[in-house]
């Protein structure tokens, strides 16, 4: 029964990409081309002048006959909102790739980071991987299906956005709040995933389900000001320095959800036998002390998925040798879990720090919206699984929680089932060469993967069987 389904889910998703066949070979010109122009087309947040991107896409989705809509809260931060119709027999699917990207420290660039310089294999540039892979992905996606005319059950809504690099009012929270019925649909596919290679093998396809959500506190400390040379007792210096040590030995306790319980499930499958040992015992009493140790040290991602997590980063107070300050404070980056009860929390820490001169104040200015997970047995999730099983047979699907906040979070507020996908990458690139560094590059080959990746994705979920 089992393996009967399996077949008929691959048939049909053979047929579709059977009826529309692509020739990837003949595409990959007009895609470099695209690409490397939107690197070269500067978006850094701030100010974001995504505008000039929407400038660039829109007529070639208008040459193209596919219709598109500008929304702007700012006229110089458009986002821009391309559909091709299905039949309405099923929802719509959003594909969505922000046109902003992070600034650049210039002189620590090894290359111009707008050139979109061409070398050994990589393209260069701010926005590579971060995310106008994501841009191009989604146009090429657009320019195909209505080249090829492919029948839909669903709309297909293609959104660059603006203002994602910490400046969403601009753009998703603005479309959702003020263009939802321009947006609406049932899933989405937009950043946040990982394709992990190792020596030109793909390991794993990490399709995020879910992130953490940012928040912040301070802890305020107060005391009586006076002469350096006469200790106090109530020093707040003092008082903000043990509170904050409070943090190096408790943090809140380790909670899996379906994501994460998954994520280790899979990820033990591909892993060496300790790797796997470990993954697979994490949530057993008799080994997860010794394993979040093992993590906290050496796997600080992983441990970040544990639990919500709070960080020092910020620590001010004083202003002079000889005197002591009346207030001092630090501010923690806390990192919380979808369905964190964030009131309960900031109790709890009152609660650990134990001191009534230490006041926990919550900073309402981080505010990005929580929402439950992404479902790892929606259609859409299946889609991918079964894409990635074409694609790349030996890899496994591995559901992941992001520890950063991306866009999805908005649309995953309004019901919308969100997921991340991303470029294929060496796991030898690491960060180096990863989103925000300023060595940021793409393997050339590892866009029209993604394309495809895309591709048989929306095919898969939108086009009429
Ligand atoms: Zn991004």
């Amino acid at each position: 029964m089992r393996i009967a389904l399996l077949l008929f889910a691959a048939c049909s998703w053979l047929r579709a990409a059977d009826r529309y066949p692509v020739d990837w070979a003949k595409l990959e010109p007009e895609t470099i081309g695209y690409f490397t122009s939107l690197i070269r087309i500067d978006t850094s947040n701030p100010p974001g002048d995504e505008t000039k991107a929407v400038n660039y896409l829109k007529p070639i989705l208008d040459r193209a006959g596919i219709p598109t809509q500008v929304f702007a809260l700012d006229p110089n931060r458009a986002n821009l909102v391309a559909r091709i119709k299905g039949n309405g027999s099923k929802r719509p699917v959003i594909i969505m790739g922000h046109t902003d990207v992070v600034g650049v420290q210039r002189d620590k660039w090894p290359v111009d980071p707008f050139a979109a310089l061409r070398k050994d294999g990589y393209i260069w540039g701010r926005g590579s991987s971060d995310d106008k892979s994501h841009v191009v992905s989604c146009l090429m996606t657009m320019l195909e299906l209505k080249r090829l005319n492919v029948q839909l059950d669903r709309d297909v809504i293609f959104i660059a956005e603006a203002g994602e690099e910490g400046t969403s009012r601009f753009g998703i929270g603005y479309l959702v709040d003020q263009h939802w019925n321009d947006i609406a649909a049932q899933y989405a596919l937009a950043e946040g995933g990982q394709t992990v290679a190792r020596n030109g093998q793909v390991l794993f396809a990490g399709i995020a389900t879910t992130e953490k959500t940012p928040r912040a506190a301070k802890l305020v400390a107060h005391g009586t000001a006076g002469h350096g040379s006469r200790p106090r007792q109530d020093n707040a210096v003092l008082h903000l320095a043990s509170a904050v040590a409070k943090f190096q030995s408790w943090q809140p306790p380790m909670r899996l959800n379906d994501t994460t319980r998954a994520y280790f499930e899979r990820l033990a499958t591909i892993s060496p036998p300790d790797e796997a040992y470990r993954y697979n015992h994490i949530a057993d009493p008799a080994h997860t002390d010794e394993i979040q140790r093992y993590f906290a040290e050496h796997e600080p991602g992983n441990y970040s998925v544990l639990r919500t997590s709070i960080v020092p980063t910020i620590i001010q107070g004083g202003f002079r040798t000889n005197v002591i300050p009346s207030e001092a404070e630090a501010t923690l980056d806390i990192r919380a879990l979808p369905d964190e009860d964030m009131p309960k929390l900031y109790d709890e820490m009152r609660r650990v720090i134990n001191d009534p001169s230490v006041e926990v104040v919550a900073d309402p200015s981080r505010n990005r919206p929580s929402a439950p997970p992404s479902r790892i047995d929606s259609e859409m999730f299946r889609s991918l699984e079964r894409v990635q099983k074409q694609m790349f047979p030996k890899a496994v699907t591995i559901p992941t929680m992001l520890t950063g906040a991306t866009d999805n979070a908005q649309l995953r507020t309004k019901g919308v089932e969100a997921y991340g996908f991303g470029a294929i990458a060496d796991e030898s690139e690491g960060d180096l060469h990863g989103a925000h560094s300023d060595q940021e590059r793409v393997a050339e080959s590892s866009i029209p993967k993604m394309i495809q990746f895309l591709w048989y994705t929306v095919l898969d979920i939108a086009a009429s069987k």
